[in-house]
């Protein structure tokens, strides 16, 4: 009697779409840990890659670790027990040992391990090293290969598999080795080959093998890199898709490129625009000339230059007969920035209009009627331009600086103040442009990664505690000749829990002892914002010598006199924080300075190095989010990027950049995929991803 004929059933051939629970050596307790990790077809296994390996190079002979190390070993248990210790926590022990020799491994807390690991199972375990009666490891991760020799022999590459409970790593990887064979003859390619040449990445089949059966850690990344291109492609064709149908929509007005009020502004300006800013002007141009309405984010580094690119976006509008708007978060940064404009636009014979909330109820009623009248002008103001009582005749485009300060709802009410203008975001936490693309997926973005030649670096060190009086004695002098500082601190007032220092208690010390000569003041964010004002317009007038500050002052006044910020315990601060921060100072023509100081951790220390010698902002922004990860810098919600699976779109950042070129040029050719070359492919996507339904016709 057939096995068939026992069940009644006869299984067709497999296909990629056949169950789990079909394959062999799948039960049906498998079957239900299987889909707990995501397996729920042959297919799915097939794609069920390692999230790491280990070779001989990455794991290190018993013998030869030492304490305070950080090490992965690969060794057998010889004895094992949980002990108990004098304060009730249970420890799981092992004693571990390879062909150099032995250690002692120790779980605290963890006594139900004594059910899972048996004496002889090889273990891989990755831990820091500590001296407790000897040398011992802490594991932080430890996959059970099980009793067989496998994956110890040297120069071998073992791929690491995520597992489950009741699915071991040892159970993962004998289904996937028994049936990739198989499964992998049962793959079709589905991406067209230029993609592949483009992007330089292997065919699916070889990428699959590649990945699951390695000879060299060199192999698997080749093999990795293919996924996670499919992976980025597939997101960006997706956004990029769902992006043009959205704008599509969006009916905006179809300004005239007349060059007339832009091309005096260009030849007027005391410098020649930067590359990036032409380039960014350019991008801006076309939206504004194109029937629908622009929705762009410009981001920038502090100093890049945004403000003149927007002021290019508002004569276009006013050329057109149109009114423009830009809308900054403080009185004092609008101010600035009419000041500036006034400048620039003085041989044009404009005259910004300044919308604020400290104008007296003359200048108010002035500015409304001017408004109100539709006449083309440039309206600067504070949210004082989207309260009720102003009404625009004729808006045509609006731009708000320093976008993340403004809640939706406010960025929302400046864009209805007219009929569907077009509207440009300022941002100045550069973001690099792929991620900008991820996170800000509905936005077109241009970005300024170039500054205009001719800036001092600000001269940036850490220094400890004990270096407190010299720092001190050093903003001193700088006062003395003149100049003027901020110094930071990362909260408002000190509190019971820690021992930091606080903006309040900081500035009574300050005022008192070292800067008793100095006129010093005190900001933060619970004073009144109309007196945060007064005190920011004082310190710009050089009224004030010593700002002592909380974050408040992070967004992008221009002192030009200021010459040092000092930043106290600067741990506590993110380095893009840290970076426009000191961005508040080197704005003039005198050598400036970003001091840190404090005792810091080492770890902390390290991190800080990379903000310290470093003054370009995207590099920052980088590593700031490799080391805080995405959703501490953006907030879980937007950090929408847990939908990648293969995919880093931090460390796969340029793999991420050829995926988004090559879906653009994919949808410009044929941007409902309907091509014979590319129904692979549409196919593939609606499979995998529940949107694509509705940005395709796909299925
Ligand atoms: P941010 O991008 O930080 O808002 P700003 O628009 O305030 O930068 O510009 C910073 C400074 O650089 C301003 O003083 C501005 O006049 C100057 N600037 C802008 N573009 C150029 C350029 N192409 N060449 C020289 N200086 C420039
Ligand atoms: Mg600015």
């Amino acid at each position: 009697m057939s096995a068939g004929a026992a069940t009644g059933a006869r299984p067709g051939p497999i296909t990629l779409s056949t169950p789990a629970k079909l394959l062999k050596g799948v039960g049906p307790v498998r079957a239900e840990a299987l889909k707990r990790l995501g397996v729920f077809t042959a297919g799915d296994l097939l794609f069920h890659i390692p999230h790491r390996y280990e070779d001989a190079s990455t794991i290190s002979p018993i013998s030869s670790i030492e304490t305070g190390m950080d090490a992965t070993i690969v060794g057998r248990v010889i004895s094992k027990g949980v002990i108990p210790t004098r304060k009730g926590l249970r420890i799981f022990q092992a004693v571990v040992k390879d062909e150099t020799g032995m250690i002692e491994v120790s779980w605290p807390g963890q006594p139900f391990l004594d059910r899972s690991i048996s004496k002889g199972d090889v273990l891989l375990i990755t831990g820091t090293v500590r001296f407790f009666h000897g040398r011992q490891l802490q594991p932080r991760e430890y996959v059970n290969l099980g009793d067989d020799e496998e994956g110890t022999d040297s120069g071998r590459v073992l791929a690491v598999y995520p597992a489950t409970e009741g699915l071991s790593f040892k159970v993962i990887r004998g289904l996937i080795d028994a049936h990739l064979d198989g499964l992998i003859a049962l793959v079709e390619e589905y991406l067209p080959p230029d993609l592949l040449r483009v992007a330089a990445v292997l065919p699916l089949a070889e990428s699959l093998r590649l990945v699951h059966r390695p000879q060299s850690l060199a192999e698997a990344a080749r093999g990795r890199e293919r996924l996670a291109f499919e992976e980025l492609l597939f997101v960006h064709l997706l956004r990029r898709r769902a992006h043009i149908l959205a704008r599509e929509k969006r009916e905006g007005i179809a300004f005239e490129n007349r060059r007339d009020l832009t091309s005096k502004l260009k030849a007027s300006l005391p410098f020649p625009l930067t590359g990036a800013q032409t380039r960014a002007v350019r991008e801006i141009v076309m939206d504004m000339v194109s029937p629908h309405r622009m929705h762009r984010l410009l981001q920038g580094d502090v100093g890049s230059g945004k403000t003149i690119v927007a002021l290019f976006a508002a004569l276009l509008a006013i050329e057109n007969g149109y009114q423009s708007a830009l809308m900054a978060p403080t009185e004092l940064l609008a101010e600035q920035h009419a000041s500036t404009v006034r400048r620039l636009l003085e041989p044009l014979g404009i005259t910004p209009v300044l919308v604020t909330g400290s104008l007296t109820g003359k200048e108010r009623r002035e500015a409304d009627a001017r408004l109100r009248s539709g006449e083309p002008l440039l309206a600067i103001g504070t949210h004082a331009l989207v309260q009720q009582r102003t009404a625009f005749g004729r808006l045509g485009f609006v731009a708000v600086d320093e976008q993340h300060r403004f809640g939706v709802e406010q960025r929302k009410a400046l864009g209805a103040k007219g009929d569907r203008p077009d509207v440009l975001l300022l941002s100045a936490t550069p973001i690099p442009r792929s991620l900008a693309l991820t996170l800000y997926g509905d936005l077109d973005v241009s970005v300024l990664d170039e500054r205009p030649p001719g800036r001092l670096p600000v001269t940036t060190a850490l220094r400890p505690e004990s270096a407190r009086e010299r720092v001190l004695q050093f903003i001193d002098r700088e006062v003395e000749h003149g100049r003027q500082a901020y110094v930071v601190y990362p909260v408002i007032d000190e509190s019971e829990k820690t021992d930091m220092k606080a903006a309040t208690t900081m500035y009574s010390a300050l005022a008192a002892g070292p800067f008793a000569r100095r006129r010093v003041a005190l900001l933060h964010g619970r004073i009144a914002s109309e007196e945060r004002d007064t005190i920011m317009r004082q310190f710009r007038d050089g009224e004030i010598d010593v700002l002592v500050a909380t974050t408040v002052i992070e967004v992008g006044i221009d002192v030009a006199n200021a010459t040092v910020m000092l930043v106290e315990h600067p741990e506590r601060f993110g380095l893009s924080q840290l970076h426009q921060l000191r961005g508040r100072v080197g704005r003039g023509a005198d050598a400036s300075y970003c001091i840190l100081l404090g005792d810091v951790s080492p770890e902390a220390a390290e991190r800080l190095s990379v903000f310290v010698g470093n003054d370009d902002g995207f590099e920052i922004a980088r590593a700031d989010l490799r080391l805080r990860g995405m959703g501490d810098l953006f907030g879980e919600r937007q950090s929408g990027i847990a939908t990648f699976r293969v995919a880093d779109p931090l460390r796969d950042e340029r793999l991420s950049d050829v995926a988004h070129e090559a879906a653009t040029s994919v949808l410009e050719k044929d941007p409902e995929l309907e091509q014979p070359e590319h129904a692979a492919m549409r196919r593939v996507l609606g499979e995998r991803y529940e949107r694509s339904l509705e940005l395709f016709r796909v299925g």
